[in-house]
This record gives C-alpha cells, sequence and structure tokens, in this order.
C-alpha cells in the first residue's frame, strides 16, 4: 500500500505516522507514507496558496492550481511505477463517515492519495477534477485534514496483511460482524480484589470463545444498540441477545 498526502504541512503529518507500528510496517516494507507539499507548487512569488472567497464571507480558500499539480506529480509516479490511477480522497466534515467497513474496502487498494484542506476549504473546481471519495472522520469541523487523513491511515494500515505482526488481532476486535470486542484481561490474575473471569484460566478454548462472543453482544447492546441491526450472529448467539434484552 502507497499511501500520498497532499498537505500544506508535511512534518506534522509524517511525524505521526513514521513512528510505532506504522513506522515498523513501512521499513519492512508493508506501506509506503509520503507527503507531497502542496506549497512546492504554488508559482505565486511570495509561495501562497490560498485566496479570499468569491461573494464574500470568512476565512480563506485554498487555489486550484498548485493542488492540481502537486496531484499530478504523484499520479505521474504511480504511472511510471505501473500502477493503476489512485482513488484520490477528500479529507472533509461533508463527506461520508469514515469506518471500519471502509477501511478494509480502502486496505485492498495498491494506492490512495489524501487531500487534505485548510482554511475554510479548496476550490469546488478542483474536487470536480479529481476527487474520488469524500471522506469525514465525524460530525465536527477541524482546523485541517492533516489528522482526519492520519486517522484513515492508521485504520486502513491495520488491515494491510503484515502489518499488524498477529494479523488475527485486526480481524477479531471492534466492529467485526458489527459487534464491539469483548472485555481484555492480563496479568496479574487478582487486581485489587478484582479477579480475571475463571473461564479465561480455565484453557477451554470452545468455552473462552463462547464466552467471549456473549461478552461481545451484551458489551454491544449496552453501548453501540445501533450495531445490533447489522450484527452477524449465529441462531444461539441471536437467542442469547433476545434473551438478555
Ligand atoms: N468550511 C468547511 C465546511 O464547513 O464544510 C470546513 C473547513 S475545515 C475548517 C478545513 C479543512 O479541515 C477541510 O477542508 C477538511 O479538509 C478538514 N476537515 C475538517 N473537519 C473534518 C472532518 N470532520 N473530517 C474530515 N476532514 C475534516
Amino acid at each position: 500500500m502507497h499511501y500520498h498526502i497532499l498537505t500544506l504541512f508535511p512534518e506534522m503529518v509524517l511525524s505521526g505516522l513514521k513512528t510505532s507500528i506504522l513506522g515498523r510496517a513501512e521499513d519492512n516494507g508493508y506501506i509506503t507514507i509520503e507527503a507531497t507539499n502542496i506549497r512546492d507548487f504554488s508559482e505565486d512569488k511570495h509561495r501562497h496558496v490560498d485566496d479570499y472567497p468569491y461573494g464574500g464571507g470568512a476565512g480563506m480558500v485554498m487555489q486550484p492550481e498548485p493542488i492540481y499539480k502537486a496531484y499530478k506529480s504523484i499520479e505521474e509516479k504511480i504511472e511510471a511505477a505501473g500502477r493503476k490511477k489512485p482513488r484520490v480522497l477528500y479529507m472533509t466534515p461533508q463527506g461520508q463517515v469514515f469506518n471500519q467497513n471502509l477501511a478494509e474496502e480502502l486496505a485492498k487498494e495498491e494506492d490512495l492519495v489524501f487531500l487534505c484542506g485548510h482554511y475554510e476549504g479548496v476550490d469546488e473546481r478542483i474536487l470536480e477534477e479529481i476527487v474520488t471519495d469524500t471522506m469525514s472522520i465525524g460530525d465536527y469541523v477541524l482546523t485541517g485534514g492533516e489528522l482526519p487523513a492520519m486517522v484513515m491511515i492508521d485504520a486502513i494500515s491495520r488491515m494491510v496483511p503484515g502489518v499488524l505482526s498477529n494479523q488475527v488481532s485486526g480481524e477479531f476486535e471492534s466492529f467485526h460482524d458489527n459487534l464491539l470486542e469483548y472485555p481484555q484481561y492480563t496479568r496479574p490474575v487478582e487486581y485489587h480484589g478484582k479477579r480475571v473471569p475463571d473461564v479465561l484460566l480455565s484453557g477451554h478454548h470452545a468455552n473462552i470463545e463462547k464466552w467471549r462472543r456473549e461478552k461481545s453482544i451484551e458489551r454491544t447492546l449496552k453501548w453501540r444498540p445501533d450495531l445490533l441491526a447489522d450484527a452477524v450472529l449465529s441462531k444461539k448467539e441471536r437467542e442469547y441477545l433476545d434473551k438478555i434484552q
């Protein structure tokens, strides 16, 4: 997976993404992360990339030309490497709300381009020209698209084979089957008078699996009942849900 980030703040995204698990994933060749500074493509002598909005109103709007040129520089590299035209994701509070299903879908791509807006946003014409998907990370407004791009890259990378040392941990966690993950415990067995549930110490894999699924169902019912409508449950698990409901 090759990530390409179009941004005015490359150091912000790179410092966040090149550490810990993602940093290791890049060192090991599972992903590449590259940030392109849109300002480098400004032809203005002061390297301006924004201007006042036509029609008036608060704030500044990012101009189309530097973004177009920055995007083209990425597209040319991808073409030269013989890979297909990438999906271009514009980070915007107006977009489709990102979730785990989208992370899984996007993890199948070879290249992803993230366009990070700033100020009041981006001239509509460049969005119409290059963007294939508009993505939001939630119903609130941030100062820029850098944090949303970082959030998405983190979640997508966990779904890229090889990135997590134990691939299973990416498959059986919250939102898989539209359920929240079961509670987790580690040593010590007893902490401040609370013991780890006996079943987890039993070594009986089938019972542990059944307990975990039931706890997932209970937890989802309590904290995110909206997910249950699309939860993937066996007949027995559905009966369990009916019982606790
Ligand atoms: N004026 C825009 C509006 O009302 O839709 C908001 C612009 S916001 C201050 C600046 C930039 O931050 C946006 O262009 C976008 O790239 C990014 N952004 C802000 N909130 C976001 C969110 N919830 N999800 C994704 N990107 C967001």
